[in-house]
């Protein structure tokens, strides 16, 4: 007998430790494909998009720095495509007062140097992602009724029929300046030399940028509401667990358990090191242009104020993600090699501190200059902090850690999803799922698990 049908009625109950990307799309994917309904638990010091997360920039393309598809990146994009539109149609049906989750997005990668430029001439790939998912997504009328059709299916997900192309591509000089006015290409000329201009940039088409903080609180609210539609329960506990032992010891039995805690997951003794993640600290910049009239003709020429125009993002070292025409997220710094509890504490901190905002500005805005110019007439409106757990790299790339935890009963671990949680963090909560309902390891791929070697 599976480990999930010894429980029954109300002990059909799951735990998960963490708000994130991770632990959120991990309660969709329980909720929504158990095939007799299970409830979720949900526990988090911070609340829904405390950690990491929170002070992400957005940014949602399945491609490395050198233009190629991430280990599969496809089915990755397609997963967190879908749990995209699970949360923008719940937000437009439940609160369509408020902002936007998320906005269609290309994203312009110029070359860092001629080696790099290099790469770019060599890149012509192509993936697909549902059709359905973009249409929705660039703002469609019906989304009411989507997300009406697609939580009354048996699993719950959005079907997906039709298909449509994201794509990427070398750009010459000259293109990416019509795209990006105010880039600065005469640096980018003299840095690649004339051989190089024809690829001198990257174009991504068809990603997302998100608002991730939206976007997690309306997905919760999407378990909630699935929940309910199924007899059971989605409880959110602001509380910090301080080992799985007594978390079962303070709320009952679990029928399984995930510790989706991000780089402070080592702070549970059941995880300790298990994890070989380097946690690195980051801070972003949300910028919004300033009142005087000047910059505000300036600031609509890298993002577009059209709701239905695809936006416009810098991709590099430095990065500048467009969240509509009113604001620009910079991103990122990065200080390696914190200790959990460190990563723990900056878990729901806000960065009020007017020295430790200046520092942050001071280490992002020249890059960010350098990068776009125009970007020097916004003002910082706010800094963000958060802590990424960097897994080790293999010859697939950083890719995300997951599995059974040695020794406890159903209990199960999902990280180190580095850069990449907003890629990766749909696929891999619908993987945890299938595992924790199946109780059965062998639905991730060996290559998460590797850490268990
Ligand atoms: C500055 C910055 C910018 C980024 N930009 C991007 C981007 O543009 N695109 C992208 O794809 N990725 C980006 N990332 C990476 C992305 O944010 C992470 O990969 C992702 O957030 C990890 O998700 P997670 O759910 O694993 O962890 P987290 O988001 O950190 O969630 C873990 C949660 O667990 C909670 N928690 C921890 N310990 C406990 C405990 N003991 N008890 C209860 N709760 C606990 C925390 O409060 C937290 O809410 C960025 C990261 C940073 C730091």
């Amino acid at each position: 007998m599976l480990l999930a049908e010894q429980y029954s009625g109300e002990q059909r109950r799951n735990a998960i430790v963490g708000g994130g990307f991770a632990g959120v799309a991990t309660a969709w994917h329980l909720l929504a494909h158990a095939s007799s309904p299970v409830s979720v638990h949900l526990f988090d010091g911070a609340g829904i998009a405390g950690g990491a997360s929170g002070a992400a920039a957005g940014l949602l393309h399945p491609y490395s720095p050198k233009g190629k598809v991430l280990w599969n990146g496809l089915e990755a994009m397609n997963a967190a495509l879908e749990l995209l539109q699970v949360a923008t149609a719940f937000q437009d049906r439940a609160h369509p007062e408020l902002e936007p989750i998320s906005w269609a997005q290309s994203f312009l990668r110029p070359a860092a140097n001629a080696k790099q430029a290099q790469d770019f001439s060599r890149t012509q790939s192509m993936i697909e992602t549902s059709q359905q998912a973009h249409r929705q997504l660039a703002g469609s009328t019906d989304g009411a009724r989507m997300c009406v059709d697609s939580s009354s299916n048996s699993n719950g997900s959005a079907e997906s029929s039709s298909r449509e192309a994201v794509s990427v591509r070398a750009l010459s000089l000259e293109e990416a300046a019509q795209r990006v006015p105010g880039l600065p290409s005469e640096q980018l000329n003299a840095a690649l030399g004339p051989e190089l201009a024809a690829s001198a940039a990257l174009l991504i088409e068809g990603g997302h940028v998100i608002h991730p903080t939206r976007y997690l609180r309306a997905l919760w609210g999407a378990c909630e509401e699935l929940a309910m539609q199924r007899g059971v329960t989605a409880d959110l506990h602001t509380t910090n667990v301080s080992s799985i032992a007594q978390l079962q010891h303070e709320h009952g039995p679990f029928c399984g358990t995930v510790v989706a805690a991000g780089a402070a997951a080592g702070i549970l003794p059941e995880i300790g090191d298990k994890l070989p993640c380097d946690l690195c600290q980051g801070y972003t910049l949300d910028m919004a242009p300033n009142s005087d009239s000047a910059s505000a003709t300036e600031h609509l020429t890298l993002g577009s104020a059209e709701k239905s125009t695809a936006g416009l993002s810098l991709l590099g070292s430095t990065y500048l993600a467009t969240q509509g025409p009113e604001n620009i997220v910079v991103g990122a710094t990065k200080r390696h090699q914190l200790t959990p509890h460190e990563a723990l504490a900056e878990c729901g901190r806000q960065v009020s501190d007017s020295s430790e905002r200046a520092s942050a500005t001071s280490a992002l805005m020249p890059r960010a200059e350098k990068a776009w110019p125009s970007i020097a007439s916004w003002r910082v409106a706010g800094v963000r902090t958060g802590v990424r757990a960097l897994p080790p790299r293999d010859q697939h790339g950083s890719l995300p850690l997951a599995g059974r935890v040695a020794g406890e009963q159903n209990v199960w671990v999902v990280g180190g999803l580095g850069a990449r949680g907003l890629v990766y963090h749909a696929w891999l909560g619908s993987l945890m799922a299938r595992a924790v309902l199946g109780d059965n390891e062998a639905v991730l791929p060996k290559q998460l698990r590797r850490w268990q070697a």
